[in-house]
């Protein structure tokens, strides 16, 4: 066959949703284009933040608590930013990911208003790509002033010794039982999980813990790519006691206090150029990274409902601006307030009494056939769906789109 046919690969379809298990394996890129728009209204829709960063690098830019960091940022101060993600380009006619999607929307948000916004894809993880972004940001911006920390991932090859690290989420000391959702199937159901092993707590600490944030903040001060009074954040989660056995309590709550122990060795690494090292502690929100949690979909379930009575609910965008304009960028001047760890709070909401006692109310009521009308099941799928560029307005999901869309 001549070669010229077999290269030809369409880029235009039609996409629709394609879920797996806690995953959606298509993307939409005119429907994440839509969903970035709506941050970026949202942010607009605000008091400009008139004391905010001025250059920024985001670690995990591209979904969740990092892009709506980077959205923030950008159409919130002005700031300059530099993104780090790893997302799948489109390939044989394949849509890419939903964090390509959203990082060329961005990126041609941002360069149709005058601000800077670049990026690199690849594993933050690795020497190669650090040394790459220390390159870029060195050719482009010199030292900047904050750097958003927001990876999630299931695994980590050391940068050093090349060993694989896998994180997993299970209890630590004892087996636990207890409710949880399959959101693809709509069945509540007991789930019983066996504790984790010491390697697999070590692993996951490895990976979710604080170890290359530190790698990062030591390269770009190795390199003087810190810019004086320059400020870092890293995102961490602690939940009602409910989900304590498989969250706070479980591998992953381990590997969180290791980040949260990062920030302190890192506020000393930072003091001589009057820096500072941050844990915000945000709130539970749908997320690729939060849906294949065992046991905190059902949480969000309820907690969406619970919240949205109370009219206190929010997603990242309005985390992430209220942690910019109220704790971190005051425009008062005046400095962040932290809890008596240390941390900066926007879980603040989510862990009100009043919010709390009614989640224990609904969760033991809760069974498949009444998850609609006790939680706000529905409002989680379409959340969900919304990651991946599905179900927003405007949005013809008949019409066959361009899957190949760059970025700059
Ligand atoms: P997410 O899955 O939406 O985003 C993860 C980001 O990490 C993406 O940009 C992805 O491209 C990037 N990434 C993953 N592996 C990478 C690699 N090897 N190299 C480069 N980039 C990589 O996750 P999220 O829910 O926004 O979580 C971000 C942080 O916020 C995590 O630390 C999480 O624990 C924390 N957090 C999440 C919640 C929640 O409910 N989702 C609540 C509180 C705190």
């Amino acid at each position: 066959m001549p070669q010229c046919l077999s290269a030809s690969v369409p880029t235009l379809a039609v996409v629709k949703p394609k879920v797996r298990g806690f995953v959606c394996v298509t993307a939409h890129p005119t429907g994440c284009a839509a969903n970035v728009r709506e941050q970026i209204a949202h942010v607009q829709s605000q008091p400009p933040l008139t004391r905010g960063p001025k250059k920024v690098l985001i670690i995990g830019a591209s979904t969740g608590y990092g892009l709506s960091s980077r959205i923030v940022a950008a159409f919130g101060a002005r700031a300059a930013t530099f993104g780090v993600f790893f997302e799948r380009p489109t390939d044989k006619g394949r849509p890419a990911s939903a964090g390509w999607y959203n990082s060329t929307a961005f990126e041609q948000a941002a360069h149709a208003d005058g601000l800077y916004a670049k990026s690199i894809n690849g594993d933050a993880f690795s020497e190669d790509i650090k040394l790459q972004t220390i390159a870029r940001l060195k050719e482009d911006l010199g030292p900047v002033d904050l750097v958003i920390y927001s990876l999630a991932s299931p695994r980590r090859t050391d940068p050093r010794s090349g060993e694989v690290y896998k994180s997993v989420l299970k209890p630590t000391g004892a087996p636990f039982t207890g409710r949880t959702l399959d959101t693809d199937k709509k069945e509540v159901f007991d789930l019983t999980i066996e504790p984790a092993t010491d390697e697999e707590i070590r692993q996951t600490t490895k990976v979710m813990g604080g170890e290359d944030w530190e790698l990062w903040i030591d390269a770009l001060r190795h390199h003087n790519l810190l810019a004086p009074g320059a400020i870092t954040v890293a995102y961490s989660y602690i939940g009602p006691e409910g989900t304590y056995p498989i969250y706070r309590n479980g591998t992953i709550g381990i590997a969180k206090e290791h980040l949260e122990a990062t920030a302190a060795r890192l506020t000393a690494k930072l003091k001589d150029l009057g820096g500072k090292a941050w844990v915000s502690v945000n709130k539970a929100v749908v997320t690729q990274a939060s849906s294949a949690i065992p046991v905190v979909p059902l949480y969000l379930c309820i907690l969406l409902k619970v919240m949205a009575e109370k009219k206190v609910d929010e997603g990242c965008i309005e985390q992430i601006q209220r942690l910019f304009a109220t704790q971190l960028y005051r425009a008062d001047g005046q400095g962040a307030t932290a809890d008596s760890a240390g941390r900066l709070r926007v879980d603040d909401w989510e862990m009100r009494t009043d919010i709390q006692d009614e989640v224990k109310k609904i969760w033991p009521e809760v069974t498949t056939t009444n998850l609609d009308t006790l939680t706000a099941f529905p409002r989680y799928q379409q959340e969900f769906l919304k990651l991946f560029g599905f179900g927003l307005p405007g949005v013809n999901y008949d019409a066959e789109v361009e899957l190949d869309v760059p970025l700059a």
